[in-house]
């Protein structure tokens, strides 16, 4: 089952109390070996930890050799929806000095490991987004989201290190101009799909669009399929009525969550002359945040020039 939980209630907060309780009642019983106090040769680094692998990627690239991140759900784990935090999850938080979540209810299991360490520092991307109840939660995927998080990587990490201050501002430059060619894409792509019909299996990407004129069509069949559930009749209906009369420009599909169904759905946009793009809920292996958008722009425009 998956779901986004906006409200997780007790159930949460009593796993991470006990997850954090089992921690200390370990501490008591491990003397932690091999531990170094800082000094001037060795400085310290800060630890940071990201429940999502492409924030963690950012904040790399803002921290450099200042700091360490550790990416809890990445390629190596799946669907970001699926992930039950464990013991070394816990461990990961409690010894955390920056703490890097999605929020929107998305990573509900990141909000309550953070809310059990209140005092360390959290960038919580909802929050940057002014997200407000209902907005789609997938904030990866907002053009301008690599901006906005690094504006507020380089803001935190300068107010606990503010020596380092100019060394962050200067690798966030740097990693925002390697990002340069996804906006020169978007702006090939926008003219094209401005004021067209997009139809999608899972609504994963729809943020891609954010601030453009494009219709997502009718999203009943995309929201039981990102519930969990089959879509109904009535909902395969209109996506097979809208291919056919041809008002669908786009179909995207998430490659990630397939079934039956949706390959069915993607089948009959393949019959109508439809281009599919592919994408996926979490990042893909062995590509960074950039290539993983890359790829998928390009076959956007690749496919709307066909
Ligand atoms: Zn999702």
């Amino acid at each position: 089952m998956k779901q986004h939980k906006n409200i997780n209630g007790w159930l949460g907060l009593i796993v991470v109390a006990s997850l954090v309780g089992l921690i200390l009642h370990q501490a008591v019983l491990v003397r932690p070996v091999g531990f170094q106090k800082s000094t001037v040769d060795s400085p310290k680094k800060f630890k940071i930890v990201s429940s999502l692998s492409v924030y963690g990627e950012m904040a790399q690239a803002v921290v450099g050799k200042y700091g360490e991140v550790v990416n809890i759900v990445g390629p190596h784990n799946g669907d970001p929806h699926d992930f039950e935090p464990t013991l070394q999850t816990a461990k990961t938080y409690a010894q955390a000095d920056l703490m890097i979540s999605n929020g929107g209810g998305y990573d509900e299991w990141a909000y309550n490991l953070s809310a059990a360490h209140a005092k360390t520092p959290q960038i919580e991307v909802s929050r940057l987004v002014n997200y407000q109840e209902g907005d789609n939660e997938h904030f990866w995927y907002r053009p301008q989201i690599a901006q906005v998080v690094t504006a507020a990587l380089v803001q935190q990490l300068s107010r606990q290190d503010g020596q380092h201050q100019a060394y962050y501002q200067r690798r966030a430059q740097n990693y925002l101009a390697t990002l340069a060619p996804l906006q020169q894409i978007r702006d090939d792509i926008k003219p094209q799909l401005e004021g067209k019909m997009i139809l999608t299996t899972e609504p994963v990407y729809d943020n891609a669009f954010y601030g453009w004129s494009v219709h997502i069509g009718d999203q009943k069949f995309a929201q039981a399929v990102e519930a969990g559930n089959d879509p109904s009749p009535q909902a395969i209906e209109q996506w097979h009525r809208a291919l056919k009369k041809r008002q669908v420009s786009l179909v995207v599909e998430n490659t990630q969550t397939t079934n039956r169904i949706t390959q069915q759905a993607v089948k009959k946009a393949h019959q109508a002359g439809v281009p599919v793009v592919a994408v996926t809920e979490a990042q893909p292996a062995g590509k960074n945040y950039y290539q993983w958008q890359m790829d998928i722009l390009q076959s956007i425009k690749t496919g709307l020039e066909a």
